[in-house]
């Protein structure tokens, strides 16, 4: 019988690698809700609505209706990736840049209303895979299985350059190191559905577990 799992926690902790992994070992769907914040902060960066120190929430919120953010299967990936107003910004999403402002846009109750809505749509059939901060907690608070992944801010901040550095943007350790910090901040103390651990979620720290490791942990539970 298929069910549905949300994977929660703080940046960077390896959520989607994961989360990718057990989709396909279940023959479940995938969903990045990360990465449909980043649409919308991507689209508010290209419309001038976020520049330099200047942040239009009026207009972004006056914009949303129109916009249009979706996920396309890719076959030669084996993910989704997510599209703006139908182009593909699988890629464009995960700049430092973009990473530096989501946490702001993620503040907004108009967005999140939006966005919310739209994951439990895609959810509404069980065998379902879901990473972001509120899916256990706001989401799915009925789903099945529930897992609240940590690691420690260094740990994390190493994965995410060594990312960044493989996608040859020129970044520095410690900028990444204070993009991760200050979105686990932003995000735990948001007034809408602040970032936390549901009460019947499963807490992994995965500082010193392989990936392997930590997918056999996962892939076990939901096989019971
Ligand atoms: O998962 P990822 O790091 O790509 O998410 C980017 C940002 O989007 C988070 O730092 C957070 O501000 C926001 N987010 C959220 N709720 C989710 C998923 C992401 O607020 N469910």
């Amino acid at each position: 019988k298929k069910i549905t799992i949300a994977i929660d926690g703080f940046s960077s902790t390896g959520k989607s690698t994961v989360a990718k992994q057990l989709a396909k070992a279940l023959g479940y769907v995938y969903v990045d809700s990360g990465a449909m914040y980043r649409a919308i902060t991507l689209y508010a960066m290209q419309n001038d609505i976020i520049s330099k120190d200047h942040f239009d929430i009026e207009k972004l919120i006056n914009d949303l209706d129109s916009l249009k953010i979706s996920f396309k299967y890719n076959d030669v990936l084996g993910f989704a990736e997510m599209y703006l107003n139908g182009v593909n910004v699988e890629h464009d999403i995960r700049t430092l840049e973009v990473s530096q402002w989501v946490s702001q846009v993620a503040e907004i109750s108009e967005v999140r209303r939006m966005l919310v809505l739209q994951q439990q749509i895609m959810g509404k059939e069980k065998g379902v895979v879901m990473d972001g901060r509120d899916i256990g907690t706001v989401v799915f608070p009925d789903a099945e299985l529930k897992f609240f992944m940590t690691a420690s801010a260094d740990t994390r901040a190493k994965r995410r350059y060594k990312e960044l550095l493989e996608r040859n943007e020129s970044v520095s350790y410690v900028d990444v190191l204070k993009n991760v910090e200050s979105r686990d901040l932003i995000d735990s103390t948001r007034e809408d559905s602040p970032l936390m651990k549901a009460e019947d979620a499963i807490e992994i720290d995965n500082s010193n577990l392989s990936l392997e490791a930590q997918f056999e942990q996962l892939y076990a539970l939901a096989r019971e």
